[in-house]
């Protein structure tokens, strides 16, 4: 029995418990909100204090790149702790992230680190507009994130920038030339302590303000899988990594370029649970536990459409043939991500029929994705 302790106690601690049960992998879960060690299926708080939960697991992983320094520091020196820290800095900074895609040599977008105004002329003059604004720390699913598209923007748009870097310490704003992008494209993969690497088929992804709404299983475009499998083993090779992790793409004229790196499971890999021979969740255990790879082939075509803000769907969803519906056991709120919806089919055809059928069954505010 090996016990894996996660940091972080939300769906996908949940979704790596499910996935280790088969395999013995007993995961707990450190809630770094509440500061309480949870189970991470009921949530309920287990009698352990983190230094207590430390020593009692054989590896320690990571749900999620925001984590207090202190903590993973603490993970970091039981020896346990798995990726290394350093690839969960680099999903967590934006200015780390960027300089490791440079190292690696993989193909991103133009940037410039702004610390005050006049690093924003810089920025302006260096890339141009429009630009894209980011957080360095803290954002995610689109927050921290602003537009600047005209000069009569500049003042407005810096006026909440310089809030957003006056509010935290060693905040600092990531200035990105503006990508005019034909779609997004994500790809994950595993890599083992031994050097093994599988990647997973790559997703095709649809965000709605900012949120992942819907990820395709792209079928049969074996130059841009090939594409970005380089791109992966080259940042993953460059962070000696150990488990699944990440890339997320902009896809321009065939060519890839990276958006942003997570060091983890992701969002845009749940369809793995139905649509591979291993999913996501099994092959990160795996990895950390230095357990062989599972494959990562495509057993049939497959997506997932997340239910945002939402407790509970038709039973007709279920009545759908190859149609699985994962609920993350959340208290209901508004644009919450509360669980998701797998659906499989024999052909991509039938696939997108199937959608069809779906974006007929939800309503049309809450998956705005899907073919209505
Ligand atoms: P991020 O938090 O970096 O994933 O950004 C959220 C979303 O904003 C992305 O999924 C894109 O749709 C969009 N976005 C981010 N960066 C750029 C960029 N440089 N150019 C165009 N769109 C972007």
């Amino acid at each position: 029995m090996n016990q894996v302790l996660v940091l972080g106690a939300g769906q996908l601690a949940r979704m790596m418990a499910l996935a280790g049960a088969p395999l013995n992998i007993n995961v707990i879960a450190y809630d770094v909100t509440t500061t309480n060690v949870v189970h991470p299926l009921t949530q309920q708080c287990q009698s352990l204090s983190l230094i207590e939960a430390i020593a009692a697991a054989d590896v320690i992983t990571a749900e999620f790149e925001h984590i207090p320094d202190a903590i993973l520091n603490l993970c970091a020196a039981s020896g346990k702790f798995k990726p290394h820290p350093d690839a969960i800095k680099a999903g967590g900074d934006r200015r780390i992230e960027k300089n490791l895609l440079n190292n690696a040599q993989v193909a991103n977008a133009p940037y410039h680190i702004i610390n005050s105004r006049a690093d924003l002329d810089a920025a302006i003059t260096a890339i141009g507009l429009p630009l894209v604004l980011k957080s360095a720390l803290g954002g995610y699913d689109g927050k921290g994130q602003w537009r600047l598209k005209t000069r009569d923007q500049i003042e407005s748009v810096w006026n909440e920038m310089a809030q957003c870097i006056a509010a935290s310490d060693n905040q600092a704003i990531v200035a990105e030339k503006f990508i005019g992008f034909d779609r997004e494209v994500s790809l994950i993969g595993a890599r083992n302590a031994k050097g093994e690497i599988k990647t997973y088929t790559l997703s095709e992804n649809v965000h709605t303000d900012g949120v992942l709404s819907l990820s395709t299983a792209i079928v049969g475009d074996s130059a841009l899988q090939q594409q970005a499998q380089q791109m992966f083993t080259a940042v993953a090779k460059q962070l000696n990594y150990i488990g699944v992790l990440a890339l997320e793409f902009f896809e321009v004229n065939g060519q890839l370029l990276v958006n942003e790196i997570a060091p983890r499971v992701h969002n845009s890999g749940h369809w793995t649970q139905q649509g591979a021979e291993t999913c996501q969740f099994e092959n990160h255990l795996r990895a950390v536990c230095d357990l062989p790879l599972g494959g990562t082939d495509l057993i049939r075509p497959s997506a997932m459409i997340n239910i945002l803000g939402q407790d509970s769907v038709p039973e007709a969803v279920l009545a759908l043939e190859n149609c699985h519906v994962h609920w993350y056991g959340k208290e209901k709120r508004d644009g919450r991500k509360m669980g998701h919806i797998n659906v499989c089919a024999a052909t991509p055809e039938l696939l997108q029929y199937q959608l069809m059928l779906l974006g007929q069954i939800l309503p049309p505010q809450y998956f705005p994705a899907l073919p209505h």
